[in-house]
């Protein structure tokens, strides 16, 4: 007879959802970052009493004084603590011009009613996630922009959700994206895209040592700060990466079907602005479109496409059709080829043909190191990138100038309707539970 307690044998068989497998990686991660950061904040707090303790001796204060003093320290803090936990919502900001417009809805640049502070708010219709199977997707791009908060990924403030919307509330990275600059600038010198290029690879590395592939990197998912210095966004097809490598249900259908969903790509290879109803497959890696499975390094490939694009002018697989694209990206070997007339020093090419290859030959294989190292980069600072004067500092007048995107008109209203605004949904939306993440200040 079987014993109770006994451990439970997981047959190779009988693998664990992928979902779950997410969701308990997700959890594990996020469980040892919140640990350390709140034994940080203890420690920090015993250190501020001290110093408050020292600074009421110095002042001489008496023992009632003191208690004053410390009576009403700790109430402001718990009024702080209070207004921390209150629900946020939508009504909190006030709504300025919208920056994007996407497949789930828009992006706009908001004002925190109470603080003053400018943010960019992601919006996404909850049905259409639903309908589309878009739901983990965006439970993937929460998970991974409130674990990350380093330097080279959007920062999420906020993320919650009402009736008909799910909403993240990041960092306004004023300077807009780096298709705007290749728009304007259409080629750019090595020595320059060498910089945005490095800064790319610091950024992809930040994302994979949190064990997560981006999977969707392309000139307009990489944002350029007030300081002219790069920052990661759109995680919406990020995928936990320990599932990928041997995830017996990832096949075609379903990659295609990621691919596809992920709609309104911003701009042709003749770089007019146009909105197709058709994700870009100009940077998707080959491996992706098999059934083999595929891991981070789809993300160096993607680099390589973008890194041809700065350097040549267009990326290599354009076609006006995406399917073609598709079928010239699977047939690389005998359709890629670096044209003579971009001029590209023996490094660069050598570079972009070290990533636009075989995955089991490309760079980055072994680690991001290995791209770091390669002649192209000599010189390269790379731990002080972010300290160096970036290349180009946007222009921008005030907090909320948007003249670094494109122009999009209101299509509904900012604030929902009235009857929405009283109404307390008594239950959690079972399809989102756990979305909403507050930064801790
Ligand atoms: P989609 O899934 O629709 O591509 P994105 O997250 O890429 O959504 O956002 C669409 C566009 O909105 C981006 O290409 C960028 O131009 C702009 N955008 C998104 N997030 C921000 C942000 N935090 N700061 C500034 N612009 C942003
Ligand atoms: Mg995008």
């Amino acid at each position: 007879m079987e014993k109770f307690g006994s451990p439970r044998n997981i047959r190779d068989d009988c693998p664990v959802s992928p979902t779950a497998l997410e969701k308990a990686q997700f959890a594990k991660t996020y469980i040892e970052m919140k640990y350390s950061q709140k034994k940080k904040q203890e420690e920090e707090k015993i250190i501020e009493w001290e110093k408050i303790n020292r600074h009421m001796n110095d002042l001489g204060l008496s023992a009632t004084e003191k208690k004053i003093m410390k009576s009403e320290i700790l109430h402001n803090e718990a009024q702080k603590l209070r207004e921390n936990r209150r629900e946020i919502s939508v009504f909190d900001f006030e709504p300025e011009s919208i920056i994007g417009r996407g497949a789930f809805g828009e992006v706009r640049i908001v004002r925190h009613k109470k603080t003053g502070e400018v943010f960019a708010m992601k919006k996404m219709k909850k049905s259409d996630m639903i309908n589309k199977n878009q739901v983990q997707h965006v439970k993937s791009e929460r998970n991974i922009l409130a674990l990350a908060q380093n330097d080279w990924v959007v920062e999420l403030k906020y993320s919650f959700q009402d009736e008909n919307y799910l909403y993240l509330v990041m960092e306004y990275l004023s300077g807009g994206d780096l298709m705007n600059i290749l728009i304007k600038r259409d080629i750019l010198p090595e020595n320059e895209a060498r910089i945005y290029l490095a800064e790319c690879i610091m950024a992809v590395e930040s994302v994979h040592k949190l064990n997560y592939i981006h999977r969707d990197l392309k000139p307009d998912n990489i944002l350029i700060g007030v300081d002219g210095h790069l920052k990661l966004a759109d995680f919406g097809l990020c995928k936990c990466n320990d599932l990928s490598y041997a995830n017996p249900f990832e096949n075609l259908t379903k990659l295609e079907e990621d691919y596809s969903q992920k709609i309104a790509t911003r701009h042709e290879r003749n770089r007019k602005l146009l909105y197709s109803t058709v994700g870009t497959p100009d940077y998707i890696a080959p491996e992706v479109f098999s059934r083999a499975g595929y891991d981070e390094r789809v993300d160096w490939w993607s680099l390589g496409v973008i890194f041809f694009e700065m350097v040549v002018g267009y990326p290599p697989f354009y076609a006006d059709e995406p399917k073609v694209t598709c079928q010239r990206i699977l047939n690389w070997k005998r359709t890629f080829k670096i044209p003579e007339e971009a001029k590209l020093s023996p490094e660069a090419q050598d570079l972009i043909n070290k990533l636009i290859t075989d995955k089991n030959n490309r760079l980055g294989t072994n680690g991001a190191n290995e791209i770091k190292n390669h002649p192209f980069f000599i010189g390269v600072d790379w731990e002080n990138l972010r300290n160096k004067p970036a290349l180009w500092i946007p222009q921008v007048d005030s907090e909320v100038d948007s003249r670094n995107f494109d122009k999009f008109e209101e299509i509904e209203a900012f604030y929902p309707p009235i009857p929405f605004q009283k109404k307390k949904s008594k239950r959690k939306d079972g399809n989102f539970i756990g979305f909403t993440f507050k930064k801790n200040r």
